[in-house]
């Protein structure tokens, strides 16, 4: 069976179509600048070089049409028809409370689902768009939404209410709700098949290091903490994210720079983090390593800020779990960046856990970086949020 697992954004989608017997990706791409002058549609076949086409995508409707004219192509396409799509996966990324599990869309769920956008403005809509384009060009292909929220639902009061009047929450669901939950998922399961042992037994902590970072304290094989809160703007330094703060420092700036408090949370998600504590080097962190290489003090320091923040939370969720099994890295940074893996390392180590300075080279792979007799193992695992958004929409679809 051929799955497409789709991603929509405001204004791009990243796709792509996954044969569920083999967990092979078939072809994958991305529309960008969607509803934007110049848009254009890069396709990647299985085994093939990337291709551009630059095509007009007024909307999101259009966009889906070119994915299905890439994908059926007889040249760069990997399936004859629309009839070799036997389900569609859609991410979506806020269910607030209402989904703790994926769900197969039908007209009521997307009811329920746009009445969680004011929790996630800009990119609820975005998904909705994608769904109903989907919807229009697929009708008859059942499809399955699968949220970044859904797998700490399982976060006990404790951690998700924040120290605010309780009516913020009753009223307007202003709680932890926390995101990458789909990677977290896939992660701490497979640290569990790696280990050998039941998930139902293992306290495992997950750093989810990407663009955007979260940490989560995964509890015999729920999420019981996760770094991320009602936004993604909590919890870990990011790439271009703050992550904690004070919020009197909203307030505080906007006074100094004459600017509203809406352009400070401006600031906090997209000019902070690395990219601003390194004086706007870059939110890469290749760009950083680089930086460092050249003698940059304002790269190093947001290294170490980086990495210092990690360790805390990991101090942090081994108390929340009272004890930790394993410790795992994943996503952009935490498969492939060695040295912040062992800036990390540097805090863990009262934990009983260590980081193998030889295994700490390998990249991008499954390895475990602890020495044999380590009391806590420490892992990379690659993430694959796709392969999960497609195993989920074959339990849920039955195709
Ligand atoms: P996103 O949240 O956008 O999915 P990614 O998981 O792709 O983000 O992570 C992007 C980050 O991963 C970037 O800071 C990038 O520098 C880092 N990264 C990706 N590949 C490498 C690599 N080979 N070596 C070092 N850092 C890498």
């Amino acid at each position: 069976m051929n799955i497409l697992v789709i991603n929509c954004g405001s204004s791009s989608l990243k796709y792509q179509l996954i044969n569920s017997e083999s967990e092979e990706v078939l072809a994958k791409g991305l529309c960008e600048r969607i509803g934007i002058e110049g848009s254009a549609i890069v396709h990647q076949p299985k085994d093939g070089e990337k291709i551009k086409s630059e095509v007009d995508m007024p909307n999101h409707t259009a966009a889906v049409k070119y994915v299905v004219e890439k994908l059926t192509d007889p040249q760069v396409g990997v399936i004859k028809s629309l009839d070799e799509i036997d389900a569609v996966g859609h991410r979506i990324v806020h269910g607030g409370e209402k989904f703790a599990t994926s769900v197969v869309l039908n007209d009521e769920v997307l009811e329920a689902i746009v009445q969680c956008n004011d929790l996630a403005p800009l990119h609820n809509p975005a998904n909705l768009i994608g769904i109903n384009s989907c919807r229009e060009i697929m009708p008859n292909v059942p499809m399955v939404g699968v949220f970044d929220t859904a797998f700490h639902q399982t976060m006990p009061k404790k951690a998700y209410l924040y120290g605010l009047p309780l009516s913020y929450y009753e009223d307007y669901k202003v709680r932890r709700y926390g995101f990458h939950g789909t990677s977290h998922d896939f992660v701490s399961k497979r640290a569990a098949q790696i280990l050998g042992k039941d998930i139902k037994e293992l306290k495992i902590i997950v750093c989810h290091l990407g663009n955007g970072a979260s940490v989560s304290a995964v509890k015999y094989g729920e999420s019981v903490d996760t770094s991320m809160g009602l936004t993604p703007l909590e919890g870990l330094i990011m790439g271009t994210r703050s992550g904690d703060l004070d919020p009197a420092i909203i307030t505080f700036i906007a006074e100094k720079e004459g600017i509203g408090a809406e352009q400070v949370i401006d600031i906090c998600n997209k000019k902070s983090g690395v990219l601003g504590l390194s004086g706007g080097i870059s939110s890469d962190f290749r760009d950083l390593a680089d930086a460092v290489a050249k003698g940059s003090d304002e790269a190093k320091t947001a290294l170490e800020t980086y990495a210092y923040r990690v360790g805390k939370y990991i101090g942090a969720y081994a108390a929340a779990m009272n004890g930790v099994d394993a410790i795992v890295f994943t996503a952009g940074i935490g498969e492939n960046n060695a040295e912040v893996r062992a800036m990390v390392g540097e805090y863990i180590g009262f934990l009983g856990a260590n980081i193998d300075s030889e295994k700490n080279k390998i990249r991008g792979e499954e390895v475990i970086l602890s020495n044999e007799d380590a009391k806590v193992t420490v892992m990379v695992i690659p993430t694959n949020e796709e392969l999960a958004i497609a195993r989920e929409t074959v339990r849920l679809t039955g195709v």
